[in-house]
């Protein structure tokens, strides 16, 4: 962890006090998630609890359908829990109706999968103010604080170019900033570097933990890739559903 907190971006947060966040913005408990499977269910989350901290950075390992991405799209409040508690930054989602978990979601969580899922007819800048302006915010508001993200991603030259004009890398970095439009407590990271060379994806990761750091969001990233555990605070295993205690990587 660094010491250089950033604050919100958007000038309007600069006036008024920015709210109260929680200490620990991502918290699951006792989660279970069951599909069914014939006539039977499948237990893709088996009694699953998983706290991560403002500024912590989780690493999740575990072998191809043990559950990660399960995890990642209950925690997001894409999927609903069979049971168990998933609170995101104080709030509780369980009791939440459809309508307010998307708001929830939009507003308290960054998600960024393996394949950036970008406007092909957009550029970066627009691609990133788009994302603001569905959340209410002027388009002169959504357009500095876009371009200041683009420069935290290292973008701030290729602003006006489409997807096809960007490389994988460059694309991952769009996804990454666009992820941190609404100012997010929480981001999950499902596979970031899945699609990268061995460079780009050590760069994406570099990138990950640091804007974990200046924005103090709680990181979990999914990786088959050990190499990177040491970037990360805290290593979890999933196994058929069950996931391991967290175990610090450094002291
Ligand atoms: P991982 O990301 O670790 O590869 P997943 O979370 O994708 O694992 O999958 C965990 C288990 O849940 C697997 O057995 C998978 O087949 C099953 N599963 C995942 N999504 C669904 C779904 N939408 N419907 C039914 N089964 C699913
Ligand atoms: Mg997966």
């Amino acid at each position: 962890m660094t010491s250089t907190t950033r604050s919100p971006l958007s000038p309007a947060a600069e006036q008024t006090p920015a709210p109260t966040r929680s200490s620990t913005p991502l918290s699951l408990d006792h989660v279970t998630l069951e599909y069914p499977d014939g006539e039977g269910t499948i237990k893709a989350m088996d009694d699953v609890s998983l706290r991560v901290s403002a500024g912590q950075m989780v690493a999740l390992v575990g072998p191809s359908g043990s559950g990660k991405s399960s995890l990642l799209a209950v925690a997001a409040t894409l999927v609903r829990p069979t049971s168990g508690t998933v609170i995101i930054d104080g709030q509780n989602a369980t009791g939440l109706k459809d309508r307010e978990l998307t708001t929830l979601r939009r507003d308290k969580v960054g998600i960024i999968f393996q394949q950036p899922n970008l406007l092909a007819s957009l550029t970066a800048l627009e691609q990133l103010v788009i994302s603001d302006h569905l959340r209410g915010k002027s388009l002169k508001t959504a357009r500095s604080k876009a371009a200041e993200l683009l420069d935290v991603v290292g973008l701030a030259s290729s602003a006006n170019k489409r997807p096809h004009q960007l490389s994988g890398g460059q694309r991952q970095r769009v996804n990454i900033a666009r992820a941190l439009m609404g100012d997010p407590t929480v981001l999950l990271v499902d596979e970031p570097t899945a699609a990268l060379d061995h460079e780009r994806s050590t760069a994406i990761v570099r990138l990950l933990r640091r804007v974990t750091d200046e924005f103090q969001v709680a990181t979990v990233m999914v990786t088959h890739d050990t190499e990177f555990v040491p970037l990360t605070d805290a290593v979890a295993t999933m196994r058929d559903g069950r996931l391991s205690a967290p175990v610090p990587t450094h002291s």
